[in-house]
């Protein structure tokens, strides 16, 4: 028997976005075996009910107005005094939407003297405890809510890097269902087709023409572009690599292209880039060198006379609208970085003193990021110590404070909160960052003599990396002096 004056209550199964993923995971119907568990909790506590006061919501959405049932519930059934109480899952499953809703669903229950049965306990509005939890777990829902979306989140991932789908999949000729694959016939058929258009050279904007005009939609059912082709050109699902945050992983269902079809589509993609992969601006000469005059980047080009050939850096000031007309030979200036760079080796001091600077910045850093977190954390407990009292108002029976006023201030200080808490992660990750220990000194001068003796040998690629990780600037003036900013390299191959 129950102590409260219960005569009639609504059930209200409602399935969560979490149940949702569930059902499609095992397919268990979670609506009925919450409807058992609610009608359970009746049962128990001798609270009558009829099939007709057994309301599921069908649909899993967070916000009032895209829950029909609950809407009339709010609505109609709870003013119209013919029902005492609702019962339900939890609290939150009344609603989790937003501020606004939240105060509405409060409002409702505190106007009606409604009651909140769980199977756990059942919340009585007449009573202040039970009154204050009720808000505080409808505000704090939101919160969860949150914290929710991100479990699923990691959950998705520790799923995709098995190689099944992370998301819902929109790949043309692939299903996902459940995490599971499943492939289609019809849709692989125009796959095929794309890549055998395109392994014949047929531009990617002919390709969504010629199927479009045959009618064929895409996964979304919309029409194709040049864009989509290339999609699908470039999806490595097709030969059965799953790609997952930038890591491929392999994929649980069979390739759909075969792997020379494929590798003759990428032959034919690539000339269409080559301008990307290697403009007149990104050369292979040995140094990223700026004009001391302008600021502006100094290339190198090839130059040929007779039978010799030899490079010369140009100023692209001209290019950006400065009048600089700067020319370099190339020769000299490689000759000079060389020099520099056994400089070093001759004289690790140099080094040092980078490392000292380098330090004495980083702990000034560090100092000023610290001051920056106290601040913040100082600033956040105020915050939280202003709900508390904000919630103490709220109960004061002489001076209420305003629902509205209430979810207002609520969400307001929920908004700084959270701010403060992401500034106070953002700064903690920085102060990692400068943690990043140098390589000792004796490591880095074993490797760049290394360099040095076998410098004929290396790449200009790997020269360039060289070079730029000790002098990440390197500037040359009218009369042919060299600038270079020093660095110690954080990393060496
Ligand atoms: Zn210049």
């Amino acid at each position: 028997m129950t102590n409260f004056d219960i005569q009639r209550v609504i059930i209200y199964p409602r399935k969560s976005r979490e149940d949702v993923e569930r059902e499609k995971e095992t397919g268990e119907d979670c609506l009925a075996a919450m409807t058992e568990m609610l009608c359970n909790t009746c049962k128990k506590r001798s609270i009558q009910y009829t099939e007709n006061d057994i309301m599921p919501e069908i649909g899993s959405a967070d916000t009032i107005d895209d829950r029909p049932v609950f809407k009339e519930i709010l609505e109609t059934y709870i003013p119209s005094g013919s029902y005492q109480g609702i019962v339900v899952r939890e609290i939150s499953r009344l609603g989790r939407g937003n501020f606004t809703d939240a105060g509405r669903i409060y409002d409702a229950l505190i106007a009606y003297n409604f009651y909140v049965i769980t199977p756990h306990k059942i919340y009585d509005p007449s009573n202040l405890a039970d009154k204050r939890q009720i808000r505080m777990e409808l505000f704090i829902a939101r919160e969860e809510y949150e914290n929710i979306k991100e479990r699923l989140w990691e959950y998705r991932d520790a799923k995709a890097k098995k190689g099944f789908s992370g998301c819902r999949s929109n790949t043309l000729g692939l299903n996902s269902n459940r995490g599971k694959w499943s492939i289609i016939p019809e849709e692989v058929k125009i796959v095929l087709d794309v890549f055998q258009m395109r392994a014949k050279n047929i531009s990617f904007p002919e390709i969504a023409d010629v199927l479009n005009s045959r009618g064929v939609k895409t996964k979304y059912g919309g029409k194709f572009y040049a864009g989509t082709i290339y999609k699908i050109v470039t999806n490595k699902r097709y030969i059965g690599i799953h790609t997952w945050k930038g890591v491929e992983y392999p994929a649980k269902h069979p390739p759909i292209v075969p792997m020379d079809l494929w590798n003759k589509v990428h032959q034919e993609i690539q000339p269409q880039n080559t301008h990307a992969i290697s403009s007149p601006r990104d050369n292979d000469y040995l140094v990223e060198l700026y004009c001391h005059e302008c600021g502006s980047r100094m290339y190198g080009w090839k130059q040929k006379r007779k039978n010799s050939e030899y490079i010369i850096y140009d100023c692209s000031g001209r290019r950006n609208g400065s009048e600089c007309t700067h020319l370099k030979p190339g020769n000299k200036i490689h000759k000079t970085v060389l020099e520099e760079l056994k400089k070093i080796i001759l004289n690790p001091k140099i080094l040092m003193s980078i490392i000292s600077e380098s330090d004495k910045s980083k702990s000034t850093n560090l100092m000023r990021i610290a001051q920056q977190i106290k601040d913040r954390e100082k600033l956040l407990s105020q915050k939280e110590k202003f709900l508390l009292r904000l919630d103490a108002d709220y109960e004061r029976e002489d001076s209420p404070l305003l629902p509205e006023i209430y979810n207002r201030r609520y969400s307001e200080t929920m908004t700084v909160i959270n701010n403060l808490k992401n500034e106070i992660l953002k700064l903690k990750r920085e102060a990692t960052g400068l943690n990043v220990k140098v390589e000792s000194i004796d490591f880095v001068l074993k490797n760049l003599q290394l360099a040095i003796d076998n410098w004929d040998k290396l790449n200009n690629k790997r020269k360039k990396v060289l070079i730029k990780s000790f002098f990440p600037r390197i500037e040359i003036s009218r009369n042919g002096t060299m600038y270079f900013d020093k660095n110690v390299p954080t990393s060496l191959e």
